[in-house]
């Protein structure tokens, strides 16, 4: 993908509203750092590199984004570890994964190596805003829309990149409650499941409202043909305790390949846990549940890291799971994962990426 070579204008904020923080107890994704990061494409390239003041922008009614779609997003975090220094976790992932989903929405791609030094600089002027305790992070949201000032049905020719950020504390606090959804869908056979478009967290809010009147938090998504098979649990990838193995489902184009999940796996077999991608049955869980044999059910994304499932709904039951405090095999790779993002071990994956 071309691009002017890059020189960031930075306009820096005159005063900051870091103080207006409560950073003991701050909630996810409602407070936002002093500057961002925007850039603009026209003319088959990006140009206009600049981090200003994170502040309301202005489009015209008629912008394409907003009526068909053409909008796409990242979730990352930057964290700041036991030394003191801001580390980001497998953040070219994430880039990467932007420009996946860009093209499967007819968007153009930006470099990685382009973002990349936009965060660094957006993070030096922010890095104020990293927290300092090891349960919160920054949150880092890149996106990017269609702007065309056009009502026909096609791809934009122009777009906004944009990464702001703000920090976060844990995203769920207790253990939650997932219905299996056996009538909607969230992603079906060709459709943008593996992309990260707006538009598929947009079709899954009403199924989740309908689950949330029944007394659950979640719902526990299955594939659009049958609604036998498990795919993801709310925006999260899914994982199982089956006996002494983790299973999951493959990634496909129904299911988003998460970088946690990666992560996840990759620990689980580095401890020498028995790991299994393949097709989970809803009358599998149903199964090993009444045997005693599902030990562990969790969510895995970049918000959450590993969020604990407490009982799974299906068909008017409910299958309850053992409690948090006796899933060894999930706190061990959360452990893990923890002591990796805050340098208090060793990253001999390579995941860990220096911001300073
Ligand atoms: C973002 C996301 C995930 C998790 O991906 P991570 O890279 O681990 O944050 C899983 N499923 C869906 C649908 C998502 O949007």
């Amino acid at each position: 993908m071309e691009s002017d070579i890059m020189q960031i204008k930075i306009d820096r904020v005159e005063n900051t509203r870091i103080h207006e923080v409560d950073f003991g107890n701050i909630p996810f994704g409602r407070e936002f750092a002093d500057h961002m990061f925007m850039c603009d494409y026209k003319d088959g390239k990006w140009t206009d590199f600049r981090i200003e003041q994170y502040r309301p922008i202005e489009y015209k009614p008629a912008m394409l984004g907003l009526h068909y779609g053409q909008t796409i997003f990242e979730g990352m975090k930057a964290y700041r570890n036991i030394n003191g220094e801001i580390m980001m976790f497998r953040p070219e992932d994430n880039f990467r994964r932007l420009n996946r989903s860009a093209e499967r929405m007819c968007m153009p791609t930006i470099p990685v190596d382009l973002m990349m030094e936009a965060l660094r600089e957006l993070l030096k002027l922010d890095s104020g805003w990293v927290p300092k305790d090891t349960e919160s992070a920054l949150y880092i949201r890149p996106f990017m829309f269609a702007t065309d000032e056009f009502l026909g049905v096609k791809p934009s020719e122009t777009y906004r990149c944009i990464i702001f950020t703000g920090p976060v504390g844990p995203y769920y606090t207790t253990p939650l409650k997932v219905m299996v959804e056996e009538n909607f869908t969230r992603a079906a056979k060709g459709g943008t499941g593996s992309a990260k478009a707006g538009g598929n967290y947009g079709g899954a809010l009403y199924p989740t409202k309908l689950a949330q009147q029944k007394g659950y938090h979640q719902i526990l998504w299955t594939d659009s043909i049958e609604h036998k098979y498990i795919e993801e649990s709310g925006t999260m990838n899914v994982m199982f305790q089956i006996g002494d193995a983790l299973v999951t489902p493959p990634t496909g184009d129904t299911i988003l390949q998460g970088i946690t999940r990666d992560s996840v796996l990759t620990l689980a077999v580095d401890l020498g846990i028995e790991v299994e991608e393949r097709r989970i049955s809803v009358e599998e869980l149903k199964v090993a549940h009444e045997r005693g044999q599902l030990k562990d059910a969790f969510g895995v994304g970049t918000a959450a890291t590993i969020a604990p499932i407490e009982l799974i709904g299906y068909q008017g039951k409910d299958m309850v799971l053992p409690p948090v405090s006796e899933r060894l095999l999930s706190k061990k790779i959360s452990d893990g994962l923890k002591a990796i993002r805050y340098g208090k071990v060793e990253d001999r994956f390579g995941w860990m990426i220096s911001m300073n």
